[in-house]
């Protein structure tokens, strides 16, 4: 059994920041995570959009991080070397209810603080976002894109070089107390052992839950409340590069009351792609990712109505993510984050119902459980703490002249291997050389951004899976796509 002040279970975008934050003091922390890399859950499938916070009951904890995370985000991106842009965004009136629902949005949004925001005609929105259907509209400057694989990867490796230990492959299966009694004689720092499928235990004194959508287990195997979240599934299309042009900046339909989600929009990514979605879907199951004829059918017809110019033919892929809901069904809408040490079970700090926008808010989140720390035990601040990191060289993005300079430093920048996005093999190696070991397919998807394009990977991923084969030593069998169980081959074919 190993010893540690913090264990953060779950590698998503909440948990990477969380074990970030707490990595400029002096601590001893762990993060347990069942996937094989960071942003394996709900991190990894969603929109991708850095909120403004407009859309957040006034007073709420999700309307006041999400500001909070808004703000900080481009600097935070700047910091870590995630690709972000600011693209502003626009919410659509079809008619004068959406219009009103604009209007009322709008003063929600500057209750919360959000700045810029206002109303547009249709002759503004057709300068903003040429061709986009709709009456008229409401614009926020300060909405962004970003990318959430990177995000989640960049906070993890700063956490790492940090001093921050992360178990991939590590399923929390039980957690123990040991026996203390908080104002009894008998203390203990070591509050929880923490145990996992693969057989590790490790005690610590504060566990923090960040387990997305098996918080709600969690929190009930370590002693505190049963929170029932409710998984509200969204599924997606992924559009080709081709659509680039023809979207700047998200674009959402005004907001209904009661929906799980912010209604079918369409959102251009940092990497020129667009995404169509979400639905919003109650399920039974938390990890039912399927994509469905009927939704996507449904998806296709909402988005056509924004953008009138949107074809059949630009769709490269599909891909769900899940809420962790704790709003019922038959409630609907949203409750407000649960971000707190229970009362209960002295050393628990929970993190329930980060549905979006959680991302956008795990910086201040984060902060959060900072403090909440901070009041239980002195926190001595690093003096070494490395706040930088230099994410991977995008040769495409580059001038011809400093490609060629690549080339001639690593002939590897010469020879491309992924064609749809132009990635090297010299990236390839570089996303397989990643200092947490992560050589699933879609870890080297998300570092390199590989197999992503029109293609989907037909020229590209058995070239990967060679490299992985010649230079790593693997077998084609042992290749897995993400964790294990999704494994490419099952033995050899001509
Ligand atoms: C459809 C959709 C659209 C969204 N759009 C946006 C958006 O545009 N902007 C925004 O800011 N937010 C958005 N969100 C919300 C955002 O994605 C989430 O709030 C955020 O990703 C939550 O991060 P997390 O770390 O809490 O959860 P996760 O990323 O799910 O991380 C939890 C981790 O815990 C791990 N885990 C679970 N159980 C165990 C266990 N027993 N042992 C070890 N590990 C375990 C999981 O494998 C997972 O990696 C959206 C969400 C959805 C579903």
């Amino acid at each position: 059994m190993t010893k540690h002040d913090v264990v953060i279970i779950g590698a998503g975008g909440v948990g990477c920041a969380v074990a970030r934050e707490l990595s400029r003091y002096n601590l001893n922390i762990i993060v347990l995570e069942k996937e094989c890399d960071a942003a394996g859950g709900i991190s990894g499938r969603n929109s991708a959009v850095v909120h403004a916070g407009f859309n957040n009951a006034p007073g709420s904890l999700m309307a006041k991080l999400c500001v909070e995370g808004n703000r900080g985000f481009e600097a935070l991106c700047r910091e870590l070397d995630i690709p972000y842009k600011k693209t502003g965004k626009l919410l659509v009136a079809f008619d004068e209810t959406d219009m009103n629902a604009l209007q009322e949005i709008m003063q929600q949004g500057i209750r919360n603080g959000c700045e810029g925001l206002r109303l547009v005609d249709a002759d503004e929105m057709e300068k903003l976002a040429p061709g986009i259907g709709g009456i008229g509209g409401m614009y926020s400057p300060e909405t962004a894109v970003f990318d959430p694989f990177l995000y989640c990867i960049a906070l993890a490796e700063n956490a790492l070089e940090n001093g921050v230990t992360f178990h991939f492959n590590s399923e929390v299966v039980a957690i123990e107390h040991d026996m203390i009694e908080e104002h009894g004689e008998e203390h203990s720092d070591d509050r929880f052992v923490v145990k996992t499928a693969e057989g590790g235990a490790y005690a610590c004194r504060f566990l923090i839950n960040c387990a997305g959508l098996s918080s709600g287990n969690i929190s009930e195997m370590a002693g505190g409340p049963a929170y029932q979240i409710y998984p509200c599934r969204g599924e997606y299309f992924i559009l080709d590069k081709v659509a680039e042009e023809l979207l700047p900046m998200p674009v959402y339909p005004a907001p209904r009351k009661g929906i799980g989600g912010l209604g079918v929009h369409l959102t251009p990514t940092t990497a020129g792609n667009i995404i169509i979605g979400p639905s919003a879907e109650y399920i039974s199951q938390i990890d039912d990712l399927s994509t469905t004829r009927p939704v996507m059918d449904e998806l296709f017809a909402k988005a056509k109505a924004l953008m009138p110019a949107l074809e059949r033919k630009y769709i490269i892929g599909s891909y769900a993510g899940i809420r962790p809901k704790l709003a019922p069904p038959e409630e609907g809408g949203y409750r407000d984050f649960i971000i707190q040490e229970e009362a209960d079970c002295p050393g628990l700090i929970n993190l329930i119902g980060i549905e979006s926008p959680g991302l956008t808010a795990s910086v201040p989140i984060a902060r959060m459980v900072r403090g909440i720390i901070g009041e239980r035990m002195p926190l001595e601040e690093k003096k070494d703490f490395v706040a930088k990191r230099k994410g991977p060289i995008r040769f495409r993005d580059l001038s011809e002249e400093e490609q060629a300079e690549l080339i001639r430093e690593d002939s590897e920048f010469g020879e491309i291997i992924c064609r749809c996005q132009k990635v090297t093999k010299r990236e390839i190696r570089n996303a397989i050389e990643n200092p947490f070991g992560a050589r699933s397919i879609s870890a080297i998807k998300y570092r390199a951004w590989a197999t992503t394009g029109r293609c989907n990977g037909g020229y590209c991923l058995t070239r990967i899976v060679d490299m992985l084969v010649n230079e790593y030593g693997v077998k084609p069998e042992e290749i897995t796509y993400r964790s294990t169980g999704s494994e490419l081959f099952s033995g050899k074919v001509k």
